[in-house]
């Protein structure tokens, strides 16, 4: 589903970072879903990071999976302030995102949007010109990496949100990505490929 959209008209096809939100952009405390806007708190270095790979000229997608909504913790419309919010805050200091896609089912439920399915990412090739082969993903979880391998896309393992612990469970994870200790990391890494 869309919590934002923004409208780009005919511009020229552009890579594109799909960057996981709780975790990756904003802070995620486990066993704790995100279910208030004005609990939204965005990484320090999350603003510069996502400056810095716009400038480089890629559109900012955000997917994220928000099984809370299945779970029954927050509604449909809680969860897209929450995105909203995080458009608001962001745009605020001059950061600007093409589009908040999110999966609301539980894992259970078999649909095609839950990462590592990739659906939201199916979504986004529709409303925006994306060169998908320089594109990046960027998490804290297996499910953010899978989804990047199984459309053969560069990705990024961010040691912030669960990403630490993820590597304890999974050492294997690491092979064949970049792990770097957050976004700001992330977008220096992005810059480094030219
Ligand atoms: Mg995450």
């Amino acid at each position: 589903m869309i919590a934002y959209l923004r409208k780009n008209g005919k511009d020229m096809k552009r890579p594109a970072v799909f960057l996981d939100r709780d975790g990756t952009i904003v802070y995620d405390r486990p066993g704790h879903y995100l279910t208030d806007p004005e609990r939204l708190r965005i990484y320090k270095g999350a603003f510069q990071a996502l400056k810095i790979m716009s400038a480089l000229g890629y559109r900012l997608i955000v997917v994220t999976n928000q099984a809370g909504i299945g779970r029954g913790y927050m509604t449909l419309k809680t969860s897209v302030a929450i995105n909203l919010k995080l458009r608001r805050d962001l745009a605020a200091k001059g950061v600007f995102l093409d589009g908040i896609y999110f999966c609301p089912h539980l894992p259970d439920e078999g649909c095609a949007c839950r990462k590592p399915g990739p659906g939201l990412i199916k979504e986004a090739l529709k409303h925006h010109r994306i060169d998908l082969s320089r594109s990046v993903v960027i998490g804290d979880k297996t499910c953010d990496m899978k989804l990047a391998d199984s459309l053969g896309l560069a990705s990024i393992l961010v040691k912030t949100g669960h990403g630490r612990s993820e590597l304890r469970k999974r050492p294997g994870l690491a092979g064949g990505r970049a792990v770097k200790k957050g976004l700001l990391e992330a977008a220096a890494w992005i810059k480094g490929l030219g």
